[in-house]
């Protein structure tokens, strides 16, 4: 489905920005294109893009300071696309405010989707969309409260429901540990970890979800977890 959505990238290296916006270009795509923080920083302001796909090391500015700098006045959907591996360079630049993460190489298709997800988010966001998750058998009512799963009803305690409340109303997205920790538990429970994984793991029981083989909770290691989207 072609579509103008207007994707800017801001990357450094020019073979891999050309890569992405033949890529972006041939999927119907509007593409904006900057080779450093500066540069961004102006077509963002000049062009509001859609989603905005940013590599972290950049010549004049850190990826990492850009994006809490842009979440101070936009929600638009930043993708971080790095050869940085360490989890806490992708839990920092999810908790700066970035809605996902790419490691390089990266497979085409994988960004694709991961654009698609937060062009969708990002309307969600703007829109009243109907306040029901179906999927694969399992259905999410947000609005009655009500889950079933191959259409049998699934009875949560108030924990595990709004953690599913949260894993749907983000399908496709990471949330970190420490974002689902307080968004779950409030503010000071950044130390619980733990109680996180065994509700998620009652969470997934309830859901006949197997961790080796996720239907619906993927983990994504030493991050948090990514619903299927
Ligand atoms: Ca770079």
């Amino acid at each position: 489905m072609a579509d103008s959505h207007r994707i800017l990238i801001v990357e450094d290296d020019a073979g891999i920005r050309k890569l992405l916006r033949v890529t972006l270009v041939s999927q119907g795509y509007a593409v904006d294109e900057a080779a450093n923080g500066l540069e961004g920083q102006q077509m963002l302001l000049a062009h509001r893009p859609d989603v905005i796909v940013l590599d972290l090391g950049l010549p004049d500015r850190d990826g990492q300071d850009l994006i809490r700098d842009w979440r101070e006045w936009t929600s638009v959907p930043i993708i971080v696309l790095s050869a940085r591996e360490q989890e806490s360079d992708k839990v920092e630049a999810l908790e700066s405010g970035a809605d996902d993460y790419l490691t390089k190489p990266f497979a085409q298709g994988e960004l694709l989707a991961r654009i698609k997800v937060s062009l969708r988010h990002a309307h969600k966001i703007a829109g009243d969309g109907v306040p029901v998750y179906a999927q694969d058998g399992l259905t999410v009512d947000l609005a009655a409260r009500s889950v079933t799963l191959d259409g049998e009803e699934v009875r949560l305690t108030p924990i595990e429901y709004k953690l599913l409340s949260l894993f749907v109303r983000h399908a496709g997205k990471v949330l970190t540990h420490s974002h689902l920790l307080k968004e779950v538990w409030g503010k000071h429970s950044l130390d619980q970890s733990h109680t996180l994984r065994i509700h998620t793991q009652h969470l997934r029981e309830k859901l006949k979800d197997d961790p080796l083989k996720p239907r619906f909770i993927m983990t994504e290691p030493g991050i948090g977890y990514r619903f299927r989207g």
